[in-house]
């Protein structure tokens, strides 16, 4: 039988306490005392510790017809901060969230990818250390920073193993940790965005996420959690083969799923999204023609692999990324109806869902910063 110390049973009864209050505000010494079993000294013991560490506060009384009022607890969200920062070719953009999850501050500004990759990773710690300076941010206060980034990443996320759309294979990210005495890691872009999604709808179970943005990706949710797979490649839906030898994907091969529903099959690079979803919608527009048939096209594609998608795991498809964000819900009906016709079980097609977060383009950044978060809730004190 395994043995507990006393001081393992004290830190366990203090995260418990954290816990209870986290899940619970502006509770009471009795409710935590009462619904963990503890005696109420012992609870005064962990308020103290808990106060000290600046995880937890008073706040405010809680109202009783009978005797004294007694002080109300809740967490301090800002006690600890996580940050996400969503690297691509032109751009950066930095989330810092709280114990709950809520945006503490974001930032976004033009950085273009260098392949000096020494030199980018300094620019990117420069930037951070700036926006913590800024934002009056001591590093004690920051869980650690996740960088998510277009690639499939090592399992102990500090290398790019396929970086294909930047050219980034191998980069490591030690040269930015250089900078930081907190932990620092790299993930798969499109798992933040599934991370993100988790968080907000916990109640997703098992589920196929597609991240349909400037490219596509995916990650598969199975018991609430993300899968990687033996080489960490599962999800890739980018690379399934739609059209033997037609359009050229990034990767080098012939008829991937990506150059048919990435943002360029839309936009052919021209235009921006909300342009495109604009003009499509608008029959007074010179370009209505044109851009019912590309988005007809696309739908085409879009309803033929959600299909198979659907053949594989039948469970929820949650259609993410900044695509969708511009989605209606006519948008939506078009597409079931589309996937309805491709099906050979004539299924319902309500399992195609919009994703539940609304940050939209953020959700990577954001789920790049929640993995500190849940890690923190999950471990001990
Ligand atoms: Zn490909």
């Amino acid at each position: 039988m395994e043995k507990f110390s006393l001081t393992d049973i004290k830190k366990k009864n203090l995260t418990d306490v954290y816990h209870y209050i986290y899940d619970n505000p502006l509770c009471s010494k009795q409710q935590i005392a009462n619904s963990l079993s503890m005696s109420l000294p012992t609870v005064t013991q962990h308020l103290n510790n808990l106060t000290e560490m600046e995880l937890i506060e008073e706040s405010g009384k809680i109202s009783s017809s009978i005797g004294r009022k007694a002080a109300a607890y809740s967490a301090v969200s800002t006690a600890k901060l996580a940050i996400g920062i969503d690297i691509s070719r032109h751009a950066v953009s930095m989330a810092v969230l709280d114990l709950y999850g809520k945006q503490f501050f974001f930032d976004s500004r033009a950085m273009e990818y260098k392949s000096d990759t020494d030199s980018y990773l300094d620019q990117l710690a420069d930037y951070v250390k700036e926006q913590l300076r800024e934002h009056d941010l001591p590093l004690t206060r920051i869980l650690g920073i996740g960088l998510s980034v277009q690639g499939l990443i090592s399992s102990d996320g500090q290398e790019i193993v396929y970086g294909v759309i930047l050219d980034n294979t191998g980069l490591r990210i030690d040269r930015f940790r250089e900078h930081f005495s907190i932990p620092c890691c790299l993930l798969h872009d499109s798992e933040c965005a599934a991370r993100k999604e988790l968080w907000d709808n916990p109640e997703l179970r098992n589920a196929i996420y597609l991240n349909l943005s400037q490219h596509l990706g995916g990650a598969i949710i199975l018991h609430g959690d993300i899968q990687h797979g033996i080489y960490g490649r599962s999800g890739t839906f980018e690379h399934m083969t739609l059209e033997p030898g037609g359009k050229k994907c990034y990767c080098g091969k012939r008829g991937c799923v990506d150059p048919y529903l990435c943002a360029a099959a839309l936009t052919e690079d021209k235009i921006t999204l909300e342009e495109f979803f604009r003009e499509k919608s608008n029959p007074d527009s010179p370009f209505y023609t044109e851009y019912q048939t590309r988005w007809g096209r696309y739908l085409g594609w879009l309803g033929l692999f959600l299909n198979n998608l659907h053949m594989i795991f039948d469970t929820i498809i949650v259609l993410g990324g900044s695509i969708p964000t511009f989605f209606t819900e006519s948008d939506l009906e078009e597409i079931r109806k589309i996937v309805y016709e491709f099906s050979t079980f004539r299924d319902e097609t309500t399992f195609i869902q919009l994703q539940r977060t609304d940050v939209g383009i953020r959700s990577t950044s954001h789920g790049a910063a929640c993995m500190f978060i849940e890690n923190f809730l999950m471990n001990q004190l």
